[in-house]
């Protein structure tokens, strides 16, 4: 099952992900951590990049697609990825899309969590304290709720097209969110075809009946 969580900065994609990593054993894929990685270890990336990141703007869709390329090509994590802020524009979507059908996967779901910017104004602040992240003023916050919304319209009509998009109110609380999240997984997990045999004419027949919802232990995946 590969996922993509998607919200403004500050909506609990990264807690959501962190609690479905650890429930159906999956990787989170967080291009921002991974960016953020890159300007600690001051490698190469991470001081071309600092500015860019630390002004609330978005790195350029070449650099983070080398990023989760890695990733996705990568047996260990096959199928079991959680992409956390990527993608972010429709040519990154689209990316994610032929990369992952080059290697044999697709998107199972899409979770897109709806925040207000007041919301997200105090949440970010809160975080400073607690996490000391650079990008994380209410300047800055602004700005990166600003660039999400901007970006993202297309990215949103772009999996309601496939069906694959699921709308999470973000205001709720943790653990309601993550029921609901954990609510739509299963019931793709436990999506099972019946298989009934039948008699005809002395012969034993298969016949495909209908798709039925069914709990984990009974899932083929
Ligand atoms: P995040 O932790 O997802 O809020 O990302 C932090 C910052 O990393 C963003 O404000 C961007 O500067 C950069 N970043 C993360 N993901 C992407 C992406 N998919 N495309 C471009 N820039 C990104």
């Amino acid at each position: 099952m590969n996922i993509v969580i998607f919200g403004p900065p500050g909506a609990g994609k990264g807690t959501q992900s962190n609690l479905l990593v650890n429930k159906y054993k999956l990787h989170q894929l967080s291009t921002g951590a991974l960016l953020r990685k890159e300007i600690k270890n001051k490698t190469e990336l991470g001081i071309e990049i600092s500015s860019i990141i630390n002004s609330g703007n978005l790195v350029s869709d070449k650099i983070v697609g080398d990023l989760i390329q890695k990733y996705v090509s990568n047996e260990i994590f096959k199928n079991r990825l959680i992409f956390d802020g990527y993608p972010r524009n429709i040519a990154q979507a689209k990316n994610l899309d032929n990369l992952l059908s080059e290697n044999n996967q697709k998107i199972d779901i899409v979770l897109k969590l709806s925040v207000k910017l007041e919301t997200i104004k105090k949440r970010i602040l809160e975080r400073k304290t607690l996490e000391k992240r650079a990008d994380d003023s209410e300047i800055i916050a602004v700005k990166r709720y600003e660039n999400y919304e901007k970006n993202i319209l297309p990215v949103i009509n772009f999996y309601k097209q496939s069906n694959l998009l699921k709308v999470i109110d973000g205001e709720n609380p943790i653990s309601e969110i993550s029921d609901e999240i954990s609510g739509f997984i299963d019931s793709i997990k436990g999506w099972l075809w019946i298989i009934r045999q039948y008699n005809y004419a002395g012969k034993t027949k298969n016949s495909l009946i209908y798709g039925s919802y069914c709990r984990d232990k009974y899932s083929t995946k």
